[in-house]
């Protein structure tokens, strides 16, 4: 792949942790904890089907939550109560705070399917204008 190829992926994914629309990186991507249809600058339509983004985004969920499991079965829990429990506590804090970016990497990578495997019934907008 290109240099430039894997730049608009970095992009893309950086827009999608910034909670930001992969294609123009300045649409939201969400109001309060349910995302947006469409993306209100460029029109980017996020998830044509409801689920679509779905396998992304258990992906990025089950992430915090085999590192959870990992702690209590290899005995970290069992052996050292207090430390074990405040690595879950930890966990899980960062789990629910990096949701919305979790689920933004998800909407972002699900876009960047439809951008290498283009599907004519799944417009994505032309590109953004670049400035002058
Ligand atoms: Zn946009």
């Amino acid at each position: 792949m290109t240099t430039s190829g894997w730049k608009s992926i970095a992009t893309a994914l950086r827009r999608g942790l910034r909670k930001r629309c992969p294609h123009c990186g300045e649409g939201q991507l969400f109001s309060g904890w349910s995302f947006f249809e469409s993306c209100s600058v460029c029109g980017l339509v996020f998830a044509r089907n409801p689920g679509d983004t779905w396998a992304f985004t258990i992906l990025g969920d089950r992430l915090p939550i085999g590192v959870m499991i990992a702690l209590i079965y290899f005995g970290v829990v069992r052996s050292h109560p207090v430390l074990g429990v405040t690595m879950l506590l930890v966990v899980a804090a960062l789990a629910i705070w990096t949701t919305p970016n979790r689920w933004g990497v998800g909407i972002a990578l699900h876009y960047l399917s439809r951008v290498y495997w283009p599907d004519p019934a799944d417009p994505i907008p032309p590109p953004p204008a670049t400035g002058p």
